[in-house]
């Protein structure tokens, strides 16, 4: 696996864990799901050969669920989904089959503004690929037939895209699954406070505290336009935390950047803004909300922030060559501006 993203939040340890004193600081870190993985353990007992076995088994968890659920191959279940498009249902996991119920809830109250059957177009924009082609606009209306949610036809065990060419991408949530599964895997083991981050996919368990708690960890969010500067920060406890950006994987032609968070209605990157974080109680929410808003834009997107419970939100744009942010109710006055 290629290390190709940077994160999108970076974390600061904040000041619970320093005036607690003497926690013990068991830190990690790896390559997965085509970005980076960390996983850090904070706790006064346990012993630094149990710590690194718990951090094995969180790395093992989330590589198992890249083998279910990659798209860049044909033997994982979503591949086998793929290459079966239009011809015959394939029998998947129950964990994929609810992902899946989860992923097609996202879009329908979103009206497909996040969809994970947007595969067939990110695979035209070959983001990852050094030929940075344009796809016309003939190729894209084709391209964007094949893109419907309504056409994943589960049944479960079994499911069925309608069409050939059909392809799912869960990119834009998998990454936020795979760490609530770690999570809830550092629970079962006993751990009490952890962050695990997933390419700037953030869990934050800390017992006792809640997703606001100004007394945990500090997260950094990064400046979309100045490479290793932060825009600003708050304070947050057990919380699922994303951030989308159209700095993690794009190109530049023409003036013009092409980055992969694609609005399904155009097939062409969605233009209203320039990053989203999501802090939500889950990160699979936080993850697949901060793709959503994105595509939704700063006006429609703050409205869904702001109806739906447990959910805060970051939305910064551009406007010439400043940037403007909105924050939701719950993080004015938590967010702080950096200087830059
Ligand atoms: P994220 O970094 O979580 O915002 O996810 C972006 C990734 O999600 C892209 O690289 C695609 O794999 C996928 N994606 C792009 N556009 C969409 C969309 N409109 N709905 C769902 N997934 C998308
Ligand atoms: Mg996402």
């Amino acid at each position: 696996m290629k290390r190709f993203f940077f994160s999108c939040i970076l974390l600061a340890f904040g000041t619970l864990s320093c005036e607690k004193g003497g926690l013990q600081r068991i830190a990690r870190e790896t390559t997965a799901m085509d970005t980076y993985l960390s996983v850090t353990i904070y706790d006064e007992q346990l012993s630094i050969a149990d710590g690194n076995a718990i951090i094995d088994s969180v790395f093992a968890e989330v590589n198992r669920i890249e083998q279910l659920m990659t798209d860049y191959t044909d033997t994982s279940e979503v591949g086998k989904i793929n290459i079966r498009a239009g011809r015959e249902s394939v029998a998947v996991s129950p964990e994929l089959i609810h992902l899946l119920t989860v992923a097609n809830d996202f879009s329908e109250q979103s009206g497909g503004s996040f969809d994970v059957t947007v595969g067939p177009i990110v695979r035209a924009w070959d983001f990852l690929g050094s030929e940075h082609e344009i796809p016309t606009r003939g190729r894209m209306r084709l391209l964007r037939r094949l893109v419907n949610f309504r056409n994943i036809v589960i049944d479960s065990p079994m499911v069925y895209l309608r069409q050939r060419g059909m392809r799912l991408d869960l990119g834009g949530i998998a990454k936020g699954y795979a760490v609530d599964r770690s999570v809830e895997l550092l629970k079962r083991r006993g751990v009490k406070r952890a962050i695990v981050d997933l390419g700037g996919n953030l869990g934050v368990w800390w017992e006792g505290t809640h997703a606001l708690d100004s007394s945990v960890a500090e997260i950094l969010i990064r400046h979309p336009r100045k490479e290793g500067k932060f825009f600003g920060s708050f304070h947050a406890g057990t919380s699922g935390i994303s951030t989308s950006g159209d700095y993690q994987r794009y190109f530049i032609k023409g003036g013009v950047r092409y980055h992969h968070i694609i609005d399904p209605s155009t097939g062409y990157p969605a233009r209203d803004v320039v990053s989203v974080t999501i802090i939500a109680n889950d990160a699979t929410t936080a993850d697949a909300l901060s793709t959503l808003v994105f595509v939704l834009g700063r006006v429609n997107g703050m409205e869904l922030i702001k109806h739906t419970s447990g959910v805060e939100g970051l939305i910064i744009w551009e406007e010439g060559d400043s940037l403007r942010y909105l924050l939701s109710p719950g993080l004015e006055g938590k967010f702080v501006r950096s200087n830059d």
